[in-house]
């Protein structure tokens, strides 16, 4: 039924019975969130400070630009400075200087904080205030920690989002507008802003914007509606600057997309009829789209292994949406402020857990043996190896899968390792 609230058909508020794990982990560092962010920003310039694995992560994770010039570098830490034996403060200043000398039409410079520059304390922080200070008005540079160390990878968008909010304009009461918060491909950007538009929501604002000049201004005035669920900090340094956060589930799959929507318009009084005529349209695209693939997914168990904290809403999309079953759903982090709509849409019968032990979440994967496990890269192939059918889910940060129109495309990233399996054995030597 078109208009159903999701919030109020399901089990109850209870909060999450989570079990936390600790242990080894097995998840990229935030760096590589640079692979998104530096395509969502255009104007602004990412200069990682970390060794040769640094360099060679980002390197390989981002590509090779061929024909432009790639807004992504690593400065180098050597032997001699991680012994302190070098003057480090100096060697960034230097190529600070050597990137704002061969780009002056970069608008932000962000300074990227590793491992490395965490263990030896390397103040990114004091070198970014003073170029900016130095660059006032014409050049803003951000520090913020890509590190690796009990952090994972979406991490470093919310890193790098929430260092940006002080910098951010301050905005009256009367500057009622709506922030997406967390970054869009440009094509579901463009598609959320055509639809409250249309819904009669006009002042909307997305952060991070495609230029990295203009800031949005926040205040009082100001309602906060996540795009992406891991950006906690974010969120909570927007709201210490007077903006409320609007509660919606995300926008993943028909029904998500359209209590995400509808937070928007009740907290913006469109009316119900408005709002309805707006949405009922790509809404029924969107389950027609989903259709297509319940046949192929229903009934289907599947696993999260705790990687882009993506798990959780992900899990809710699956089994409301396409009937999967989820047996065991891990979240690197688990934020009950973030997390508080979703909460009441999971299914039951899961087993959640928050944190990881490698060995163990790997064991009770091969004793369950799901029809589809959702995890890291680096475990996938020995998975797969076992016979047992993966889903990268970095892939998930690569793709458009938010909103209406990507509801169909989203099922298809968990139906395709699927119909790989069967078109394997097929043919199968074994
Ligand atoms: Fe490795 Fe840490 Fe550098 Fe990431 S930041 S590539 S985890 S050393």
């Amino acid at each position: 039924m078109h208009g159903a609230v999701l919030a109020s058909d399901t089990g109850s508020a209870e909060p999450l019975d989570l079990t936390v794990e600790h242990g080894q982990r097995a998840v990229f560092c935030g760096l590589t969130s640079i692979v998104w962010l530096h395509r969502k920003i255009q104007d602004a310039f990412f200069l990682v400070v970390g060794s040769r694995t640094c360099a060679h992560l980002i390197q390989s994770a981002a590509g090779v630009m061929i024909f432009a010039e790639p807004r992504f570098a690593t400065a180098v830490l050597e032997d001699r400075d991680l012994a302190g034996m070098a003057d480090c403060v100096e060697e960034v200043e230097r190529v600070i200087g050597q990137v704002i000398k061969r780009r002056p039409n970069l608008k932000t410079i962000f300074l990227v904080g590793s491992c490395p520059s965490e263990v030896i304390k390397l103040d990114l922080d004091n070198i970014a205030r003073k170029f900016k200070e130095r660059h006032k008005g014409q050049l803003r540079v951000v520090a913020y920690s890509g590190s690796g160390i009990e952090t994972t990878f979406t991490q470093g968008e919310d890193s790098c989002l929430s260092n940006l909010v002080p910098d951010m304009p301050q905005a009256s009461e009367q500057d009622q507008k709506l922030l997406i918060v967390g970054s869009l491909p440009d094509i579901v950007e463009d598609q959320f802003a055509r639809l409250f538009a249309e819904m009669g929501i006009t002042n909307v604002e997305f952060f991070p914007g495609r230029q990295s000049e203009y800031l949005p201004g926040v205040g009082p005035g100001t309602r906060i509606l996540l795009a992406q669920p891991y950006l906690g900090d974010t969120a909570r340094a927007l709201i210490s600057r007077g903006a409320t956060l609007l509660k919606a589930p995300y926008p993943y799959g028909a029904q998500g997309t359209l209590e995400w929507f509808r937070a928007a318009a009740l907290s913006f009084d469109i009316a119900v009829e408005r709002f309805q005529d707006c949405t009922r349209a790509p809404f029924e695209r969107a389950k027609r789209s989903l259709e297509v693939y319940k046949t192929e997914l229903a009934g289907r168990r599947v696993a999260f292994l705790p990687d882009s904290q993506l798990e959780i809403p992900l899990a809710r999309f699956l089994a409301r949406e396409c009937g999967m079953h989820p047996t065991e759903v891990a979240t690197p982090f688990y934020d009950a402020t973030t997390m508080s709509s979703e909460t009441p849409l999971l299914p039951s019968g899961v087993q959640w857990y928050e944190g990881q032990n490698l060995d163990s979440s790997l064991e009770r994967v091969r004793n369950s043996r799901p029809d589809l496990t959702v995890c890291g890269l680096g475990i996938a192939n020995p998975l797969e190896a076992e016979g047992l059918r993966t889903k990268w889910s970095i892939e998930l940060m690569f793709s458009p899968i938010q909103g209406f129109d990507q509801a169909g495309d989203l099922a298809e990233l968990f139906a395709r390792p699927l119909r790989r399996k069967s078109r394997l054995e097929v043919g199968a030597w074994n």
